[in-house]
């Protein structure tokens, strides 16, 4: 079976510092590849705590999709604990380049840890194990940032990580399945995270299996997001749901 487990389910600063909603990231089980997609605070005890437990030894690799502090805070003990505290070298973390430059969030000790550090481009393509993985566009985000195509067996799946909304956005993502990073309720101004009306846009366009909301922000956690979720698929007449801390996604079913 393969599957996505969502190990947090808020965003941006507010619900992350108060955690009103886990920040873990997401891990990623395909076809008997693991990969961790954003170990944000809490990341390690989420996986330790998870039912059943999440043992950060078998991953293969870890994708930081950017720099933030809510996605990549836990990155360098969860490389410590994929190689079993450094003594075991093994694995491949991907990540935008300015991650690992000025001010790097991954320390250069850890990075002798892992077989591999591949720098994420625009339109690159990356193998690791049975996933194969895309970044197709650079995001409007501040930060070097790249959401993902990742090929299943069955199925692929689109992660629409922060950005701000821009023209052409979702045709950059057409996923089977695809993950929003939905941060606000209302746009605004000046602010690069997209809103729920630009997570419609995306999902009307390209009509998916699946769509599922997640990495909420304050706004959008007060307004409910599973009914905002209800009230998408009634009207787009598409399944989208508002992913919940824990949840697993089985993927050979969607
Ligand atoms: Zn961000």
């Amino acid at each position: 079976m393969s599957w996505i487990k969502f190990l947090g389910t808020g965003g941006a600063r507010f619900v992350v510092i108060k955690q009103l909603r886990a920040s873990g990231g997401l891990w990623l089980n395909l076809s008997d590849t693991n990969i961790f997609i954003d170990p944000g605070p809490g990341a390690l005890l989420r996986c330790l705590s998870s039912k059943p437990k999440l043992n950060p030894a078998d991953l293969d690799g870890i994708i930081l999709t950017h720099r933030h502090i809510d996605h990549s805070n836990d990155i360098n003990i969860m490389i410590e604990a994929m190689t079993n505290g450094g003594f075991k070298k093994k694995g491949v973390v991907f990540a935008p380049k300015d991650a690992l430059e000025k001010d790097p969030v991954i320390l250069y000790h850890v990075r002798n840890q892992v077989d591999k550090i591949e720098i994420l481009r625009e339109k690159g393509s990356y193998t690791l194990g049975n996933i194969s993985f895309s970044t197709p566009v650079r995001h409007v985000h501040g930060v070097e940032t790249y959401g993902l195509n990742i090929q299943g067996e069955n199925s692929t799946i689109s992660l629409i990580t922060d950005t701000r909304y821009f023209d052409g956005l979702e045709s950059h993502y057409d996923g089977d399945i695809i993950i929003i990073n939905v941060v606000r309720l209302e746009e605004k101004e000046g602010i690069d995270h997209l809103s729920l009306k630009d997570a419609e846009k995306i999902l009307s366009a390209n009509k998916p299996k699946l769509g599922i909301l997640t990495h909420f922000g304050m706004t959008m956690l007060k307004a409910k997001p599973w009914e905002l979720a209800d009230k998408l698929s009634k009207k787009l007449n598409i399944k989208v749901i508002a992913a919940r801390d824990g949840m697993t996604i089985n993927l050979d079913t969607v």
